[in-house]
């Protein structure tokens, strides 16, 4: 077998990721400004100079400009190469462990619009509608039609996954953001409602290894929210790569404990009243 032949879509994989994730930093700085993403072309924040092609490379221009603006070396944000380079990560992975053109189309779809969630997010707390109605729609519609998920098991991880973000919603009194919820639809219908959840457990997971330590360094202040939308970006990956369905196989446990434990309950009672009745008489 031609070795290139197994080379070569994922590196094209990598490269098409990112570019993306090139114009998704684009997406996450002018989106929740409400400014154009297209128009005008790409120029530093700090001096407003316009950007030239070699300063725009993804990951290159920012290692050789020394991660500064090279006409007023502001420090550009190290979120611009994260971006791109969790794009590229994540096109690469799909290209490797999905099989099938079009689910690794779907599953490219469900990583830009993941991807513009965590770059909005970090930029500015929030997850603009924009992004999470069309991307839920999308990814709902094309995760049923290409079979990644079964229509019913999209339907019911869309519909669940949301739920439960907005049940601790409410309880948290908004702490949890709604966006969050709103983007787990698009979550839910593409690892369908067992990975969806096992999802939701890894990111809270996540979001406590990272914010403890920044509070107990006091880098994040009581009170003081970070962006949950990175966290779930890690545990979508982590579930859709090791996820096996444990949630199913807790839930079968759960329910087995409840039955066990009801059945001991039984036992014991039916033997307190052996042991007692003998007295008793
Ligand atoms: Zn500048």
């Amino acid at each position: 077998m031609n070795p290139d032949g197994q080379w070569y879509p994922i590196i094209v994989s990598g490269v098409v990721g990112l570019l993306s994730g090139s114009f998704l930093n684009v997406v996450a700085y002018r989106l929740p400004c409400g400014e154009s993403i297209v128009h005008p072309g790409s120029r530093c924040p700090s001096c407003g100079h316009r950007l030239s092609i070699y300063e725009i490379v993804p990951l290159l221009s920012f290692a050789v400009q020394g991660g500064h603006c090279r006409h007023c070396r502001e420090k550009i944000s190290v979120r611009y190469p994260l971006l791109e380079l969790a794009t590229a990560l994540l096109f690469v992975w799909t290209s490797i462990h999905v099989v099938g053109d079009l689910k690794q189309f779907t599953w490219a779809i469900f990583w830009l619009i993941l991807i513009a969630a965590v770059g909005t997010d970090w930029t500015s707390m929030r997850i603009p509608d924009v992004i999470t109605y069309p991307g839920g729609l999308i990814v709902l519609l094309l995760a049923g039609a290409t079979g990644v998920q079964s229509w019913s098991l999209a339907l019911s991880g869309a519909v669940l996954c949301p739920l439960i973000l907005l049940t601790v919603h409410l309880l948290s009194r908004g702490n949890m953001g709604l966006g969050d919820a709103k983007l787990y639809v698009a979550i839910g219908a593409i690892l369908g409602p067992y990975m969806g959840v096992e999802s939701l457990i890894v990111a809270s997971a996540v979001g406590v290894l990272v914010g403890m330590p920044l509070r107990l360094t006091r880098r994040l202040r009581a009170g003081q929210r970070i962006p949950f939308a990175p966290m779930i970006a890690v545990g979508t990956l982590l579930v859709a790569q090791y996820g096996t369905g444990w949630t199913t196989a807790y839930v079968h446990l759960l329910g087995l404990q409840v039955a066990a434990s009801f059945g001991k309950t039984v036992l014991t009672t039916h033997g307190a009243c052996a042991r007692v009745m003998p007295t008793n008489l």
